[in-house]
């Protein structure tokens, strides 16, 4: 007979499970996931051939579900060929994401105008398909506003601005819009007052965290590979910010990470059979 699981529930909105240095410890990871309360991890296609793993691990695992998507920065290496097979795996009942697409100006991989060419395809895609898009925004928030804001002008935006590390006024914008905001574990680095400063201004309904693993490791292990379980020190953080309570951190971010992600909401405790 299952142990009911009484932990906080806590769901990682946006992890990388098929970059090498997670797949080579899948087990231990999801253990660990397990054991720290998570019902739930979004990974995040990057290519075509990480879409499609995303959608396998999804297939296999009851706690993970995929999103696919070009990520900006592999968009200058992508098919021709590889959109229409994005399009058609972005059907996939696994699939409850689009992304990650965005813009990247830090790295420079790929020429902006073919970023923005992509971007787009991907907000239609979202549009088409009722599933949500996620942004990655680097150095880079100006043209990001420009392409949601000619979106936003065909309905409310159903997005989230994934790890988000910009201006306030770009996150009040985007929460108008409809967006979600997501914190990382940045959101835990010592300097980030003003971006402790924007999770206190964000409608609550709008919060979600995630871990961007195998990257941006929140202190205590900050510059050590990232997992989900460790989305449990990002909501810690956020408690504190928002003051309020772990378990109530725990239950609003899982509820509005089911509720954004078109997925049941979970039975409370207690509740009849
Ligand atoms: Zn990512």
């Amino acid at each position: 007979m299952p142990v009911p699981n009484t932990l906080p529930p806590l769901f990682d909105t946006h992890a990388h499970l098929d970059e090498p240095s997670l797949l080579a410890d899948q087990h231990g990871i999801l253990e660990l996931a397990r054991t720290h309360g998570l019902v739930g991890i979004l990974t995040i296609g990057t290519t075509l051939a990480s879409s499609r793993h995303s959608i396998e691990l999804a297939a296999s695992e009851e706690l993970i579900y995929a999103a696919v998507g070009i990520h900006p920065n592999y968009v200058s290496q992508t098919q021709e060929t590889d959109w229409p097979e994005i399009e058609r795996i972005a059907e996939s009942p696994r699939v409850v994401a689009i992304g990650e697409t965005g813009l990247d100006h830090y790295w420079k991989h790929t020429p902006i105008d073919q970023q923005i060419d992509y971007f787009e395809r991907h907000l239609a895609l979202s549009a088409r398909l009722g599933k949500p898009f996620i942004v990655h925004c680097r150095d880079a928030d100006d043209d990001v506003l420009r392409v949601l804001e000619r979106q936003a002008r065909t309905g409310p935006l159903e997005g989230v601005m994934h790890s988000f590390c910009g201006r306030e006024e770009m996150a009040r914008q985007c929460v108008d819009w409809g967006m979600m905001i997501s914190f990382s574990g940045m959101l835990s680095f010592k300097r980030n007052d003003e971006l402790r400063h924007i999770a206190r201004s964000i409608p609550r309904d709008r919060i979600l965290i995630e871990t961007d693993s195998p990257y941006l490791a929140p202190i205590p292990f900050r510059g050590k590979r990232n997992q989900p379980a460790y989305v449990k020190h990002t909501a810690e953080v956020l408690a504190t910010t928002l003051d309020l309570s772990y378990a109530e951190i725990c239950a609003l971010t899982t509820a509005n990470a089911l509720r954004f992600l078109h997925l049941p909401p979970l039975e409370s405790p207690g509740t009849a059979p």
